[in-house]
């Protein structure tokens, strides 16, 4: 028998699982990647596919999934709005009875168990930055809520588990991430303006632009994952995992046209319902206990991503 680690990683054939399942494979794991390609595509993985310790396998984390492995990182569920929003009953499903099946899987195998939970838990923050203490300001009802209260309610099933049948989980509040592999078409700020840059199109600032984000390179967001899993049993999080430099959306679009060039214009449209103000990670905990932070700049990463969309858009 193989001493290689077997991982599990659901919605791996995502953005992020991608780029996962690639550093676990490199790290020597054996890394099965389960995602049923609601958000995710196979051509995400299709290189991945001839490596002998990658297996990829069609599956709806909504229904039971019945495998031996020793670790799982919980990815799948849609993230961008876009995909949310198509199908909010299964977004909710995902995130509640995904979650369940996964610790029910955990609970079997005695696996260590990873929830890619997500900023969205503070909604819409009146703590500025947010740390993990915050309980966050959630609208149960609105168009973000099967998100929003999914993974509120996942990050509840973990601790639940934990508490009730002493499992190791691993939940991390993700903060907005960017990079190769994002779809071009989900509508998540980042790729929309490096794609309307580079076709020359009006890049579209819902609102007025002073709402904030903070953007993370997803080579260092993968890096505080891993870190995670291999926390000491105790650190159960949550933990806040993002980059805190913080930019006005219209600050991001002026940085995404400046490095694509070209005569796209800024223009105005609606803001949509119940769009956070302002965001940032307070990421105190992740540096003292993880030993992480993020190390790649902003400049440099919208740098990578452009190279990376420029091949869709120009061919
Ligand atoms: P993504 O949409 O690219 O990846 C999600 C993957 O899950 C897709 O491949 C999708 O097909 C798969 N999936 C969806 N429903 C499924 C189901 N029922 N069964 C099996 N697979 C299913 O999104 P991403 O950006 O890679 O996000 C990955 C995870 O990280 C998500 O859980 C998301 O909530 C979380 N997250 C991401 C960000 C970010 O900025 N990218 C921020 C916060 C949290
Ligand atoms: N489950 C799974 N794979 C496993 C073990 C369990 O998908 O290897 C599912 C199972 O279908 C169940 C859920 O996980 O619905 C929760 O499991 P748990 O053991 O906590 O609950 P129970 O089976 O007692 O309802
Ligand atoms: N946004 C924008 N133009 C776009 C896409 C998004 O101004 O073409 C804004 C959006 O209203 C939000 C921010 O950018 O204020 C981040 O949006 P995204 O969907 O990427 O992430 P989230 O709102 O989930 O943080």
């Amino acid at each position: 028998m193989s001493n290689r680690k077997r991982v599990l990683v659901t919605g791996g054939a995502g953005f992020l699982g991608s780029h996962l399942c690639e550093r676990l494979l490199s790290d020597g794991c054996d890394v099965l990647c389960v995602d049923n390609f609601y958000s995710g595509t196979k051509d995400n993985v299709t290189h991945l596919l001839e490596n002998p310790h990658f297996e990829l396998m069609r599956h709806d984390v909504t229904f039971p999934l019945y495998v031996e492995v020793d670790e799982i990182y919980n990815l799948a569920c849609p993230a961008s709005p876009i995909h949310y929003q198509r199908d909010p009953v299964q977004t909710t499903k995902t995130s509640v009875h995904g979650a369940i099946n996964v610790l029910g899987l955990a609970k079997r195998t005695k696996a260590r168990v990873f929830q890619a939970s997500t900023s969205e838990v503070y909604g819409d923050p009146e703590v500025h930055p947010q740390q993990e203490g915050y309980w966050g300001r959630v609208n149960p009802i609105g168009i973000r809520s099967c998100y929003d209260e999914g993974k509120r309610c996942a990050e509840t099933l973990f601790f639940d588990y934990h508490r009730q049948h002493d499992l190791e989980i691993k939940v991390v509040r993700i903060f907005n991430t960017y990079g190769p592999r994002m779809h071009p078409n989900d509508g998540r700020v980042v790729s929309n303006f490096i794609v309307q840059a580079l076709r020359g199109e009006d890049i579209t600032i819902y609102g007025d632009g002073s709402q904030t984000r903070s953007f993370c390179y997803v080579d260092d967001l993968i890096d505080g994952f891993v870190r995670m899993m291999a926390s000491s049993k105790d650190m159960t999080g949550p933990v806040n995992l993002g980059n805190p430099g913080e930019f006005t959306i219209r600050e991001l679009a002026e940085a995404v046209l400046k490095m694509v060039g070209g005569k796209s214009k800024l223009v105005m449209k609606p803001l949509p319902q119940d769009d956070p103000k302002q965001r940032q990670p307070d990421i105190t905990l992740a540096k003292s206990v993880l030993g992480w932070k993020p190390q790649i700049k902003l400049e440099e990463g919208l740098g990578r991503t452009i190279d990376y969309f420029r091949k869709f858009v120009t061919s």
